[in-house]
């Protein structure tokens, strides 16, 4: 490719609504531009690595014998209520209809469509196991896109979904398959590792997600040094190591806290600490009112709420809901005349003593509360932090940012028991598959290549997935003895099947070098005074070691380079 000829627009400055460190770098080199919230043009450079990471993926879906196919986009609000799903996404999908009033969505995710593939042509046990897979654009309507194409509302994944005689068989491929996923981040220059995660709307009992380390990363992850375990933050136990002291004693103030409605506004008036006060959170969950009670300085963990529940749809109460407990709004506690609420306390209280709740009633908080005063259940419902033990093996927990890359579930029979799927045993008899699904979203795997490969001067890609191995530099475009090497080198390169990118552009050398630098090639050749002696300089982006080679040998030598880069 000629750079005169190739839509690479790069820049110094990336705009100030990039927010991550990965947006800046594809703004600047030229990959991305920004249409409106979460919607990018995908730029020639890009498409290009994209392209890189979509090869990279199937060649390992075709070592697990997974077979490409292709779903449609839009799915029925009939097959999604088939597998009662229509509402299982709240607002994150895409909802429209047809000239006829047909509801249909936007397909998020396709366990339905590859369960009815599988229903279609999966008959007897001779046809199991069975694995197909696209890898297709996706839609989401996020409520807050951000970090670029990591959380965009269009972006491209590959989803692969597997089919078992038994329970057995799909661990066996799980695993296989979690093993390839480390492979492909690892042949694509991406540290990552697998953490045990919440499988959330999927279903299922068992699902890991691939983690890339990333200061900017939005999950958060528990992870522990001495045993190896590693989960989402969302989904790390928090023992209950705690036990409640004393008896039931009711000996507590009623103190005037006039407009103090939060902790922060509490911690202000009466000159205590957080971590002295108990939140109380009242949840709407499926049309049933919970309170949730939290040390003041924790947040509660839905998941772990949702999860303990078995409630689809979490929502704060609204006022009125918090009247009809007998409660007002910011004054919230768990002690008092309340009706038609289930109370719930994260373990950690039983430990507490002394702590402030609200008294139900405005503008009053009750002082002095021990555990012991409150009548409720006890659960988990809170996040680990860092200093929280392994639930595992008891060391100290670690907790750090990552990018969730890929995410893999063993569904089990979630799907194919609603959707009528049978096969005929070698028994005899009808039995339902077991269901494996497994994705992987490739901008945000492009995302964390340049997270974890990048330096003050832009891109360092590595050479599995730079699409130009090698960028030529014609110093001076008017030197005709410049132009015709790198022309010809170019030309022998391409021959010999290295993708180049010559910078045949009137700019000054300057310029060139420092775009070279920006996008990341990994090998450059400069054409300037050094061929009046018959040389070439080479220079590696990774670690700027330069040679000058003849240019006799030049071609030879680069392909020799890219080998043992
Ligand atoms: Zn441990």
């Amino acid at each position: 490719m000629r750079y005169s000829k190739f839509l690479l627009p790069t820049s110094k400055e990336a705009p100030s609504d990039a927010d991550s460190t990965s947006m800046k770098y594809m703004y600047r080199a030229g990959m991305i531009r920004k249409v409106s919230a979460g919607l990018f043009y995908y730029l020639p450079y890009f498409n290009m690595i994209l392209r890189k990471v979509n090869f990279r993926i199937r060649r390992g879906m075709e070592k697990l014998n997974s077979n490409e196919m292709k779903f449609p986009i839009l799915v029925s609000q009939e097959i999604l209520e088939s597998s009662n799903r229509w509402n299982a996404f709240n607002k994150e999908m895409f909802k429209l209809k047809d000239r006829n009033d047909n509801g249909y969505a936007i397909s998020p995710t396709n366990e339905e469509y590859a369960t009815l593939v599988s229903n279609l042509f999966v008959k007897s046990y001779n046809d199991l196991p069975f694995s197909i897979y696209q890898i297709q654009q996706k839609h989401r309507d996020e409520i807050r896109p951000r970090n670029g194409v990591v959380r965009a509302r269009e972006f491209t994944m590959k989803d692969a979904y597997s089919f078992h005689a038994d329970e057995k068989d799909l661990h066996d491929y799980y695993k296989l398959m979690g093993e390839e996923y480390t492979k492909i981040f690892a042949d694509l220059g991406i540290k990552t590792f697998p953490v045990l995660a919440d499988s959330g709307a999927m279903g299922g009992n068992m699902c890991h997600e691939y983690m890339a380390i990333s200061p900017e990363g939005e999950a958060e992850i528990g992870f522990c040094d001495a045993c190896g375990y590693a989960a989402n933050l969302e989904k790390v136990e928090c023992k209950d190591i705690y036990s409640i002291d004393g008896t039931y004693k009711n000996k507590y103030d009623k103190i005037e806290t006039p407009d103090a409605k939060t902790i922060a506004e509490l911690m202000n008036m009466l000159q205590m600490e957080a971590k002295q006060f108990v939140k109380s959170m009242v949840y709407n969950a499926d049309g049933n009112l919970v309170m949730v009670l939290v040390r003041g300085d924790r947040n509660v963990n839905e998941v772990k709420l949702a999860n303990f529940l078995k409630a689809t749809n979490l929502e704060l109460a609204t006022e009125k809901e918090i009247k009809s407990i007998g409660s007002v709004m910011g004054f919230v506690g768990p002690i008092g005349d309340l009706q038609n609420v289930r109370i719930i306390g994260d373990f950690e209280i039983k430990g507490m003593k002394n702590f402030v709740v609200g008294a139900n009633e405005k503008n009053m908080h009750l002082r002095d509360v021990d555990a012991c005063d409150i009548k409720c259940e006890w659960a988990d419902m809170r996040f680990a932090d860092e200093n929280d033990v392994c639930p595992k093996c008891g060391a100290p927990l670690h907790v750090s940012q990552g990018n969730e890359l890929g995410h893999i579930f063993a569904l089990g029979k979630r799907y194919t028991e609603v959707m009528d799927s049978v096969f005929v045993g070698n028994d005899g008899k009808n039995h339902v598959p077991f269901m494996g699904c497994y994705g992987i979203g490739l901008e945000r795997t492009v995302a964390s290549i340049i997270d974890q490969h990048h330096d003050e001067k832009g891109l360092v890609l590595p050479m599995s997935v730079a699409p130009f191995k090698v960028d030529i530099i014609i110093v001076d475009t008017k030197k005709e003895n410049q132009v015709k090497t790198a022309e010809e080198l170019y030309n022998a390169l391409e021959d010999a099947g290295v993708p180049v990118l010559l910078d045949d552009r009137s700019e000054r050398a300057g310029v060139k070098f420092n775009d070279f630098e920006l996008i990341g090639v990994p090998i450059r050749v400069t054409c300037g005074r050094s061929i009046e002696n018959g040389k070439l300089e080479i220079v590696r982006r990774d670690n700027g070691e330069t040679v000058e080679v003849e240019i006799a040998n030049a071609k030879d030598f680069i392909i020799n380079m890219i080998k043992n880069y």
